[in-house]
């Protein structure tokens, strides 16, 4: 069977390439992603594979579910945001068509297998987590296993992902004129500045792995009034959704302070979180025996400077039913995610490769976890999470 899913990957790599470039030329946002949603289900429906969509209440999801064996039911994950400015920046494209791939390729031998099959579309993972809300309304529920493959500078079997939230904060003031009664103002503006400066010399003594960054996303109207309204954006990541928690109230005190400081009044939510991702370890094994047999090579994690790659909704997928998270090198090491150069390697030849590489693992990662004599392993390695 995993000869064959090979030759169904091979069959139609000239398919999922062109669709990996078609969708990197046409970057969508978070929820917007009209395109590479239709383009998908229109693949998957070519290749005999019923979608439903829209589905879970999102706009741009879709599922396919194939078979209806005893066996386990393998989920695979196509992602497909991408992000302002720098487009498919993190490489999303190659997700997608990884997940495409690999999915008409499992569909092909699902019967056989005894197992059951389903195919997400899954929105959002730069913004929101489309796979939250899809969790929180069933998607997950009878599946046995999740897997997706991300691009990255390296072919990375278990990479870390933090803990994420997103913290907004809006501090109001009074306006007044700026230069003939500044002291009838409050100046929101002073106070989002302060509370970022709090931000900055907290940044000191967090742990190394635990990040804080963010934007001001409103500053003022006009530099003749003081600014009565002013707003940031932060991210705030950690180890563990614990650890998050007390992080999460280190940040939010910046900002409090420096509210009281500047005699404004604070308004804040926190978003999400994204939980970390938890590596289920005997199906990342098989995927590393799957990926190295298409001459893929793993870099050592104690070899990297730094093994926290980000974060992402898969994390929350992950404590939910065993997952991976594979990252599958595009690029060389040293070009980081989220940048203009990193955008154009994921429609390198070394991208073409890894969707091509990544659906075939995939699949080929499938067939293990349902012909796995001990129908137990995959799933009781759960138990081994962090
Ligand atoms: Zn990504
Ligand atoms: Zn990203």
């Amino acid at each position: 069977m995993k000869a064959q899913v090979r030759e169904v990957v091979n069959e139609c790599a000239g398919e999922l390439v062109a669709l990996s470039h078609a969708i990197h030329e046409h970057p969508e946002l978070a929820f917007e992603e009209h395109f590479a949603s239709s383009a998908l289900c229109d693949a998957l429906e070519g290749h005999g594979i019923a979608v439903e969509r829209p589905a879970f209440g999102l706009d741009t999801a879709f599922i396919a579910r194939v078979g209806d064996g005893d066996g386990p039911n393998v989920a695979i994950c196509c992602e497909y945001d991408a992000l302002p400015e720098v487009g498919h920046a993190c490489g999303h494209n190659v997700i997608a068509t990884a997940g495409l791939g690999a999915g008409i390729a499992a569909a092909a031998v699902v019967e056989q297998a005894g197992g059951r099959l389903t195919i997400l579309g899954t929105p959002a993972e730069e913004r929101a987590g489309g796979k939250i809300m899809m969790a929180e309304k069933g998607a997950f529920a009878d599946v046995d296993v999740a897997m997706m493959v991300h691009p990255a500078g390296v072919d990375l079997l278990a990479p870390q992902m933090l803990a994420m939230t997103q913290l907004d904060v809006r501090a109001h003031g009074k306006e007044a004129h700026a230069a003939a009664f500044p002291w009838r103002g409050v100046n929101a503006l002073d106070a989002i500045v302060l509370g970022y400066m709090g931000v900055a010399a907290l940044r000191q003594h967090i742990h190394p792995t635990e990040r804080v960054h963010g934007i001001i996303t409103r500053g003022g109207d006009a530099s003749n009034v003081v600014p009565k309204l002013a707003a940031a954006r932060f991210n705030v990541r950690s180890e563990t959704e614990e650890r998050l928690d007390a992080l999460k109230a280190r940040v939010l005190a910046c900002f409090e302070g420096a509210a009281a400081a500047a005699g404004c009044e604070l308004e804040h939510r926190f978003l999400g979180p994204y939980s970390d991702l938890v590596t289920n370890p005997a199906l990342a094994e098989a995927y590393r025996r799957n990926a190295e047999e298409l001459g893929r090579r793993f870099v050592d994690p104690a070899t990297l400077t730094t093994r926290a790659m980000g974060s992402t909704d898969m994390g929350n997928v992950s404590k939910l039913v065993p997952s991976i998270h594979p990252m599958i090198a595009v690029a060389p090491p040293n070009v980081p995610l989220h940048t203009a150069e990193f955008a154009g390697h994921a429609v390198s030849e070394a991208a073409d490769q890894a969707v091509v590489d990544g659906a075939s693992a995939l699949a080929m990662t499938a067939v293990d976890v349902w012909t796995d004599p001990d129908p137990g392993g995959f799933r009781g390695a759960a138990s081994s999470r962090r």
